[in-house]
């Protein structure tokens, strides 16, 4: 099984709002993140949607310290785009 394959960017974009619910398979997953980490356009297109989702999910429960958003931030940096669900 070959997790590394790019899936290219139309399919990368396609998935990511699927990707960000949490809804696709281990599998979609690595497809998504591998091309995102070698794709810097899709890598930001992600990073800015996962930040969005997790402020936009902070402030229905509560609001994000700025603190944790600044982790998540760095997190994402760090990794590459790649964060553990
Ligand atoms: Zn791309």
């Amino acid at each position: 099984m070959d997790t590394q394959r790019d899936c290219g960017c139309q399919s990368a974009r396609e998935r990511m709002d699927i990707l960000i619910d949490r809804e696709l398979t281990e599998m979609e997953c690595a497809d998504v993140r591998a091309h995102c980490t070698s794709c810097e356009s899709c890598h930001e297109e992600v990073a800015l949607l996962e930040t969005l989702t997790d402020r936009f999910r902070s402030a229905c429960a509560e609001p994000a310290p700025e603190n944790l958003r600044i982790s998540i931030l760095n997190s994402i940096k760090n990794q590459n785009g790649i964060v553990d669900a």
